[in-house]
């Protein structure tokens, strides 16, 4: 894999932890694309949190795993209070908006959905529910090019066999929870 990212470590090769912390996290993001969108083909242009969003949701769950050694930046200090500030502003757009009229691209189609699938996963359908979900999702659409409203429909139908929480009564619903 050959990126040009940053962050970088020093000339000799030595970095600072969260130069470390960094480059790990990249890395994770990157591979990530491997399954979104090259193996779940989105239309980057017309959605582009199905890309970076669902991507940046899995590159967390693989942070939360290896907290020690990566911890997230959504979880530190900083990366919390750059959102608050972000979602406070009066100017942000839906997620649900063509990639080249985001304002805030990285906030939108990045930060926002993460912390929405997160609410979805650890509040909303629990993580059994979600997990179910996701991973019918990522199955059931890979080698094709899934809309949103396969995402939510995806998301809102999938029952955990024995589970008798009640499910989203629509795609609609779920949707509407997702992108509040
Ligand atoms: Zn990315």
């Amino acid at each position: 894999m050959i990126t040009f990212q940053s962050p970088r470590p020093e000339k000799g090769g030595t970095c600072s932890e969260r130069t470390k912390h960094g480059l790990i996290s990249m890395v994770i993001h990157e591979v990530g694309h491997s399954w979104f969108p090259m193996i779940v083909n989105s239309d980057e242009q017309r959605w582009r949190w199905m890309n970076e969003g669902l991507n940046s949701f899995v590159q967390f769950l693989a942070e939360r795993e290896w907290a020690e050694a990566c911890p997230s930046r959504l979880q530190q200090s900083n990366g919390k209070r750059n959102m608050f500030t972000y979602m406070k502003r009066n100017d942000i757009r839906p997620i649900m908006f063509a990639a080249d009229n985001l304002i805030s691209g990285s906030h939108n189609a990045y930060g926002k959905p993460t912390l929405a699938l997160t609410i979805l996963q650890e509040s909303i359908l629990g993580r059994e529910q979600f997990d179910f979900a996701f991973k019918q999702y990522a199955n059931r659409w890979k080698f094709k090019r899934p809309t949103p409203f396969d995402f939510f429909r995806t998301m809102a139908m999938s029952p955990v066999e024995g589970n008798s929480r009640k499910r989203p009564e629509s795609d609609h619903g779920c949707r509407k929870r997702v992108l509040r």
